[in-house]
């Protein structure tokens, strides 16, 4: 039995490795790349009570920038295999939720320690094969945010339970943070590895147990995920990754009346349904489930007539194209001042045409290829659409080639039209469409920004002008759930800026924050009363 109230480590960012030329870390991931890369194929199990479960339903996996080169299979399951993950879980549910607290943190502590250490190259090298990332962006993502999300969370658990209610003479009123009665369904994106692992290691922090769904995109680097969280010392049945098709896996998990938690990042439309799904099993249900689902983005920039050309130019470049745009956040429209545009579209054609494109195997390469053939043939598709209308142009980039893999030039549209269709709808691919408006109707034009798409996810106002910044900080106040003053509004840093938007894009529990934590307990308020009364009149009856 604890006879302490334990501290934990005071939660630090992982410090970001520069991957320089002639540094080891650039030495060592590249082997190892290269390594993971020609290696014998792989074969992924599904993880089911600490067991590795096979099929004979193979699905190939390929990195995005080398589509013919097959890495290995993964292993597709069915309903069965969602049924047993679900008894799997509840089975482990209550030794896990009955562990004492510490022992839950020193096991993410731990993995934390693992993949700042001996996971690193693996968790990143993965992420830069499955998804296609240059090495900057595996390690701000796949080590650095996971990293992050590990220790901060430990830290924002103890002071969740640290919260405690009053207690007056001859009382004492104490809270207790229980897990959820059920278990928690993870449904996770491509596009971040650190958000895949945190979406199952959040609840089950807290004690409860998880059934993971990553997308079938991201399999390579989510088998990593499962060895580190095995390394750690997460216990079989607490997290089972299951790897079968959305509906096929919805149709099982919604039915079941344990489902406790959804706890979801990917598209707006899919979280919708998966919404509806909830709701229209609601009677079957023990307990109302927890949704929690950071959604789709339709990022913008929006400049006043005192900003820098060059600094709105290189916010522009790298918000709209890290990663080719396939961030929740990533800078997908502009509204730039006639007075600054001559520099802002000189700076920025100069800008995108010296990225340099192609495989993260070298490292020189700025911008790599799309997740899948899907999504190139969607961002294609918008391409051409552009391409046919009069009142859009086509400044830098339009082009394509899924040859060798699926590459798509960064692109930037200018419009003379504010409700133009790439204004409003989320690409999730490296397009940018700039409107310019005239230098003096700034007000009407943050008015505009607020009302054209249905997201709020982020964005950013620049200014030299301090009044100009708060007009904006006040016009956009629900345009956005983390706005930027002067910076481009990606990169958001855990324990920094908790990151979450609202409207379309989420219902705003902020990843790596203690509000998300908060989700995944249901709080038991006991009183304890020390001496009881002996009569039941009241003063007053006298
Ligand atoms: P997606 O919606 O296509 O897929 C997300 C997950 O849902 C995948 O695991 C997918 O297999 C699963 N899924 C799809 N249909 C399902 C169904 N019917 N039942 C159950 N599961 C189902 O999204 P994606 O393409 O992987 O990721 C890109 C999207 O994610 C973009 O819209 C992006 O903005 C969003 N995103 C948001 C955030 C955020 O924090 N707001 C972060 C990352 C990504």
């Amino acid at each position: 039995m604890s006879n302490a109230i334990f501290t934990v480590p005071k939660a630090i960012n992982e410090p970001v490795k520069a991957y320089a030329p002639g540094t080891s870390e650039r030495d060592s991931l590249i082997a190892e790349y290269k390594k993971m890369l020609n290696q014998e194929a792989i074969d992924v199990p599904m993880y089911i009570n600490g067991e590795k479960v096979y099929t004979t339903n193979k699905k190939p996996m390929s990195p995005p920038h080398d589509h013919k080169k097959v890495l290995g299979h993964f292993n597709y399951g069915d309903a069965s295999h969602v049924e047993k993950a679900i008894e799997a879980a509840m089975n482990a549910r209550e030794a896990w939720a009955n562990l004492p607290w510490e022992q839950r943190a020193a096991i993410f502590l731990k993995a934390a320690d693992l993949l700042a250490g001996p996971f690193r190259n693996k968790m990143n090298a993965s992420t830069m094969l499955a998804q296609s990332k240059n090495v900057f962006q595996a390690e701000i993502d796949a080590a650095c945010e996971l990293i992050d999300f590990f220790r901060f969370n430990v830290q924002y658990m103890t002071q969740l339970y640290r919260e405690q209610p009053e207690s007056l003479p001859g009382m004492w009123n104490r809270l207790e943070y229980r897990p959820l009665e059920g278990f928690v369904f993870a449904v996770t994106p491509f596009n971040f590895t650190s958000i895949a692992a945190n979406l199952c290691a959040a609840p089950a922090m807290m004690g409860n147990v998880v059934v993971w769904k990553p997308a079938e995109s991201q399999m390579y680097s989510a088998q990593v995920i499962m060895e580190l969280f095995e390394a750690a010392g997460v216990p079989a049945g607490v997290i089972n990754m299951v790897s079968v098709d959305g509906p096929t896996a919805g149709d099982v998990i919604f039915k079941n009346k344990h489902l406790a938690g959804l706890h979801f990042t990917g598209s707006t439309g899919v979280f919708r349904h998966l919404w509806k799904e909830i709701g229209n099993n609601i009677e079957n249900y023990r307990s109302y489930p927890r949704i929690v689902g950071e959604t789709g983005g339709k990022d913008f920039i929006m400049v006043h007539k005192s900003a820098n050309a060059a600094e709105v130019a290189t916010a522009i470049a790298r918000g709209a194209f890290e990663f080719q745009g396939q961030k929740c956040s990533a800078a997908s429209r502009a509204y730039v001042p006639s007075n600054l545009w001559p520099d802002v579209k000189r700076i920025l054609v100069e800008q995108v045409s010296s990225f340099k494109m192609g495989s993260p195997e070298d490292t020189s390469n700025f911008v790599n290829a799309v997740i899948d053939e899907r999504a190139f043939d969607k961002i294609a598709g918008y391409i051409d659409y552009i391409k046919t209308q009069n009142d859009a142009e086509i400044i830098v980039g339009g082009t394509y080639d899924k040859s060798v893999g699926y590459f798509i030039s960064p692109t930037v549209v200018v419009t003379t039209n504010p409700k133009f269709r790439t204004l409003c709808e989320e690409i999730f691919g490296p397009v940018m469409t700039i409107f310019v408006y005239p230098e003096n109707e700034f007000e009407a034009t943050l008015q505009l920004l607020d009302g054209t798409s249905e997201y709020a996810l982020t964005g950013s106002i620049m200014s030299n002008d301090r009044y100009a910044i708060q007009v904006a900080t006040k016009a956009l106040e629900n345009a956005a759930g983390n706005f930027y003053i002067n910076d481009k509004p990606t990169g958001a840093v855990v324990g920094q800026q908790p990151f979450g938007g609202a409207r379309g894009s989420g219902t705003n529990d902020k990843a790596g924050a203690a509000m998300n934590l908060l989700r995944w307990v249901s709080a038991r308020t006991i009183k304890e009363t020390f001496v009881p009364p002996t009569d039941y009149k009241y003063p007053f009856l006298g």
